[in-house]
């Protein structure tokens, strides 16, 4: 992990307060009918990312990826009513302000690499979660040959199929992770140049 002093804006405001901010108020909201809640789901997600040895960037957007849960305001069972909630264009929309391409392409992407995988690896729409299957088929299910080619044009892909792994996987009941504090420097090694540090 990279270390960094402390950053301000010029008008002494912190960037990364708001979204600190979200993960204290809303954090504890469950995660989509899942074992766990929205702060352990990103931090797991981001504890894979950081243990494969991945880029402060790619752990950076591992632990936001789902930030848009926290502020769209819908029901956390949206998916259960039939709901699109449209998180990751939410997400990746809000951090454009603070973090580059590299965080915020592949927090855009992280549904689109579900369909995706579902797509062109037969076996790995049996390995998800019963929620995950219900969201995917409100997502637009499986990609076409077309949508799988134009996937791969897009920026970052490859690493949000990354991110989609561990996301896959960082579903564990009470499973110890380091806390939020942890990656604030990680995030601090992302934020936008040279405005916002
Ligand atoms: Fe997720």
């Amino acid at each position: 992990m990279t270390t960094t002093a402390t950053v301000r804006r010029d008008d002494g405001s912190d960037p990364l307060a708001p979204v600190i901010g979200l993960f204290v108020e809303y954090g504890d909201s469950e995660y989509g009918g899942e074992a766990v809640t929205q702060l352990e789901h990103a931090l797991q997600t981001a504890t894979l990312g950081a243990a494969a040895g991945a880029p402060d960037s790619l752990v950076a957007a591992a632990l936001l990826h789902d930030l848009g849960h926290l502020l769209h305001g819908l029901p956390d069972d949206a998916p259960d009513r039939g709901l699109d909630d449209h998180h990751e264009q939410l997400a990746a929309r809000r951090l454009a302000r603070i973090f580059g391409p590299d965080v915020c392409d592949p927090i855009r992407l992280h549904v689109a690499a579900k369909r995706y995988l579902t797509a062109v690896e037969p076996d790995y729409l049996a390995r998800l979660s019963a929620p995950s299957r219900t969201s995917l088929a409100l997502q637009g299910g499986p990609m076409s040959a077309a949508e799988v080619t134009a996937f791969e044009a897009e920026p970052h892909w490859r690493e949000a199929v990354q991110l989609r792994r561990w996301d896959d996987e960082a579903k564990v009941a009470g499973l110890e992770t380091p806390p939020l504090a942890a990656f604030t420097d990680v995030l601090r090694a992302c934020l936008r140049e040279p405005m916002q540090r």
